[in-house]
């Protein structure tokens, strides 16, 4: 199974694997590290691994036994899935992991195993726990039991109580090094690795993600737009009205922000007969502040304000910030 896994979820699972045959996998687990990085699909290899009949001794669960066919179909009794659920109240998801479902999980754990083999609970996302669910997990940590194994997952973990994240040992998610994400990309085809790469800072779960949405074309778009504007040569209002049109308007938002970041990041390499060092760190600033105001419009569009006047004022804010930086006077609002 693990072939089909990147390296770096291979590394994860092997290691898990290595600690369990050595009879040194803990009570409690923690699967921590950036998102789509692939520490769901690990945890639930190990949870397959640990719940399979036939493995002794193997690194991976057979797929065949009555445990593997259970868990498989949803309904193995050994298994628990602890994750956001629907407030009865509100027909909400809700946003964190509450109480109620932890103390159930300490009532399941407190019964005895089926199969009688190993039981096994997966909570995603582990870092949206509140503040009393958290406490309730304690206990459960707090009394550990042989064949009783705990699998959290987050993106989050410093918003998990240190009390807890003490009683897990980790398993940390980090980007690859480059060339390895390279070669996985391009391994998975569908565009130019090295461009999506490169646009996601070297995450290739988040490249792998806009290689398959075709968003490689939407950043490029963005790019051009932000160039148009800042020339003055596009209107603020018309690109804000196309930016806002569909559903892509906060991954444009987020690619406008990090090429601001980027064309900043260049500034502080740029040479030096380009500029004027003066120049240079007013343009950097400005450039970082409207990284910031971008990714604060970006939450913005979660909310109910007007979305394209939000963004027009982005646009306005770019264009005086590159009239700026070729020594013009900003423009009055409302003219283009
Ligand atoms: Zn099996």
């Amino acid at each position: 199974m693990s072939e089909a896994f990147s390296p770096w979820q291979a590394r994860a699972l092997d290691g898990a694997l290595d600690a369990l045959a050595r009879g040194r996998l803990g009570h409690a687990t923690l699967l921590r590290g950036p998102e789509r990085l692939g520490k769901r699909a690990v945890a639930d290899a190990l949870a397959r691994r640990l719940l399979c009949t036939q493995a002794e001794g193997a690194q991976q669960a057979c797929g065949a036994c009555r445990g593997c066919r259970l868990l498989a179909s949803g309904t193995h009794p050994d298994f628990r899935m602890v994750t956001l659920e629907v407030n009865p109240n509100t027909d909400k998801l809700r946003t964190e992991i509450v109480i109620e479902q932890i103390r159930q999980l300490g009532e399941w754990f407190a019964l005895t195993s089926q199969f009688g083999g190993a039981q096994v609970a997966l909570i995603d996302p582990a870092d949206q726990l509140n503040v009393a669910a958290a406490n309730a997990l304690l206990k459960t940590l707090e009394e550990p039991s042989q064949d009783r194994y705990l699998l959290l997952v987050g993106s989050r973990p410093a918003r998990l109580p240190a009390t807890i994240r003490s009683r897990c040992q980790s398993i940390e998610f980090r980007l690859p090094p480059h060339a390895e994400a390279l070669a996985w990309l391009a391994r998975r085809g569908g565009g130019d690795a090295g461009t999506a790469l490169e646009a996601a800072r070297g995450h290739p779960g988040l490249a792998a993600e806009w290689l398959d949405a075709g968003a490689l074309a939407l950043r490029a778009q963005v790019r051009d737009e932000l160039a148009e504007v800042g020339a003055g040569t596009a209107s603020a209002v018309e690109v804000a009205a196309r930016w806002t049109a569909d559903e892509q308007a906060p991954l444009r938002l987020r690619f406008a922000a990090d090429l601001a970041l980027e064309r900043a990041g260049e500034l502080t390499g740029a040479q030096p007969q380009a500029r004027s060092g003066l120049t240079a760190v007013t343009a950097f600033q400005k450039l970082s502040a409207w990284f910031d105001a971008a990714n604060r419009t970006r939450d913005l569009l979660r909310t109910t304000v007007r979305a394209d006047l939000a963004v027009a004022g982005l646009l306005h804010q770019w264009r005086d910030a590159c009239a700026g930086a070729r020594g013009e006077a900003p423009t009055r609002r409302g003219t283009r």
